[in-house]
This record gives structure tokens, C-alpha cells and sequence, in this order.
């Protein structure tokens, strides 16, 4: 079988430069390009601390993606510039693997939409570590014997987005869960603005931005005399890889929009 030729967008950032390190690892994956907004004309591998691999960074997606003809585009970029990337990407033709927060539910629809009509496949993933994947099938889990929930979600702080991409998904994941309407709290008196978090389909979320973190979740349940805590630690970006490369050798095979991990790991 021929191997996939992966094209990283946002090559030279957090996340990026960590997809390079992994698909270089990989006998099956071949890195065929890197797209960033920095790094014009450096050598990939130098920025990554691999030594030389042949391939300098770019800054048009859509003139890289006409040269290296890549299988697959993985996306770590910013959640202001990720649909214009998916859309440069399905028109191409190329199959898309976005780990890129931010995006609403109307985005997922276009997406889908345009996957289908070009006959591609893209994997949207709002958390690619297993871990993540399996606090959130937990916390639905728990949903259907405890409706009343909340969630703390922390990340670093030149995170943009909030409250987090892996906090939206696992709310829609308590809400598909409940059987029962969470308690009616008092009108909250706030006395500071934003105190008690923002609510999302019956559970509130506070999203906390802090030098030293990474990706973190606690999804704590609360009934009578008891509380139940579900908590994931991402302690370093290599623990999203695993999760990317299974979407990367899964996305040729699939045509339309899969969302989320957890459809890709049974
Ligand atoms: P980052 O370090 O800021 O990296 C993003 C890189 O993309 C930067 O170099 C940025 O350049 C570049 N960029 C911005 N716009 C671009 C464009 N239009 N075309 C090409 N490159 C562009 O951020 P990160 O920590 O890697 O995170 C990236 C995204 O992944 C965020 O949305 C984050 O929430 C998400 N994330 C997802 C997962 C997951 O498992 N799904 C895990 C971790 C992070 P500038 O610095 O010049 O803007």
C-alpha cells in the first residue's frame, strides 16, 4: 500500500511541531509539507529539533496544497482561520484531520456538507488524547444517574478560545446522558460578574487560563451526601499523537465529517 502523504498546517506551532515529530516516526505516513503563518523558508525538521527533512515551511495552504498533492492535511492552527483552512483543503480535494478548537455546530454542518459534495473525508477532534475521550464517555455515563453537574476546564494561557473545545463536547455528551432534569438552583446573586461560569445545555462551565498548564478536565457530578469527580490531565502534547495517527491513516477511508475520537476508537 502506498504510504499517506500528510501536509501539517501550523507546522511551526505547540501542537504542529509535535504532529511533525509524530508522523516522521510513522513507516506508513510520509511528510510531504508544512504550512505556517511564521517560520517562511526554515527547514521543518530544523524548527522541530529533528535535524534536516527536505521540507521547508510554506505560507499559502493553497499553493502547497497544489504542490506536494498531500493524502491528508492535518490542522493545528487558530480557531479564526481553521474554517478558511477546511475549505482550502476539501476544494482541493485532500482529506482533512482538524484538531483546531472553535468550531460552532453550523461550522460542523458547512463541513459536512462540503465533505460529502467532494466525496472526502474530514476528522474533527476537539480532544485527541484517549484519555480525554474516555472522561467524556464516562462523564455521559454518570450523567444518567446524576444530572447535576459541572465542569472545570483548564488549559494554558495563550489558549484563545473558551471555554474549551473537549468542555462543549462533553456537555453534549451529559445532556444526551440525563434521564432526569438537573435540580432548580436559587437565582444566583453574583457578585462578581462570570462567577459562577458560563452554562451550556444545563451545565455550567468555568475555564481557567494559567502559565504551567496544559490540558486539564474535571467533571465533578454533585447529589445527596456524595460528589463524583471525573478528571484527565493532558501533562504533555505528545499525549494527543496517538490519536492524531489514527485519524491521519483513517481519514482516506472515510467520506463526510466524523467528530470526535470516540466514533474511530471501537
Ligand atoms: P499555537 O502554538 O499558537 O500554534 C498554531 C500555529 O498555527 C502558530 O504557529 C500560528 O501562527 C499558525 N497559524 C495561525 N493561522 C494560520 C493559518 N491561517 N495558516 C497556517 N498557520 C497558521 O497553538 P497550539 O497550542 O499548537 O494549538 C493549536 C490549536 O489546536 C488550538 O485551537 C488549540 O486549542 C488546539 N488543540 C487541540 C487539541 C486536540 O486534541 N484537538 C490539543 C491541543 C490543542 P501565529 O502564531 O503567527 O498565529
Amino acid at each position: 500500500m502506498d504510504n499517506i502523504r500528510v501536509l501539517v498546517n501550523g507546522a511551526c506551532g505547540r501542537m504542529g511541531r509535535e504532529v511533525v515529530k509524530a508522523v516522521v516516526a510513522q513507516a506508513d505516513l510520509e511528510l510531504v509539507g508544512a504550512v505556517d503563518k511564521v517560520g517562511q523558508g526554515q527547514e521543518i525538521g530544523q524548527v522541530c529539533g529533528l535535524g534536516d527533512l527536505g521540507i521547508t515551511v510554506e505560507r499559502d495552504l493553497a499553493a502547497a496544497l497544489r504542490n506536494t498533492t498531500p493524502t491528508v492535511v492535518v490542522d493545528f492552527t487558530t480557531p479564526l482561520t481553521v474554517m478558511d483552512n477546511i475549505k482550502a483543503t476539501l476544494e482541493a480535494g485532500v482529506a482533512a484531520v482538524v484538531g483546531t478548537t472553535g468550531l460552532t455546530s453550523e461550522n460542523l454542518e458547512e463541513i459536512a456538507e462540503l465533505a460529502v459534495g467532494m466525496g472526502k473525508g474530514i476528522i474533527v477532534a476537539p480532544n485527541f488524547a484517549l484519555g480525554a475521550v474516555l472522561m467524556m464517555r464516562f462523564a455521559q455515563e454518570a450523567a444518567r444517574y446524576f444530572p447535576d453537574v459541572e465542569i472545570i476546564e483548564l488549559h494554558h494561557d495563550r489558549k484563545i478560545d473558551a471555554p474549551s473545545g473537549t468542555a462543549l463536547k462533553t456537555a453534549e455528551l451529559i445532556a444526551a446522558g440525563r434521564v432526569a432534569e438537573p435540580g432548580t438552583k436559587p437565582a444566583p446573586l453574583e457578585k462578581i460578574n462570570g462567577a459562577r461560569g458560563g452554562e451550556y445545555l444545563g451545565t455550567k462551565i468555568h475555564s481557567l487560563r494559567l502559565p504551567g498548564l496544559i490540558a486539564h478536565q474535571e467533571v465533578i457530578f454533585g447529589a445527596q451526601g456524595q460528589t463524583l469527580t471525573i478528571r484527565h490531565d493532558s501533562l504533555d502534547r505528545s499525549s494527543f499523537m496517538p490519536g492524531v495517527i489514527l485519524a491521519v491513516r483513517k481519514a482516506p477511508e472515510i467520506k463526510g465529517l466524523v467528530y470526535g475520537l470516540d466514533a474511530l476508537i471501537d
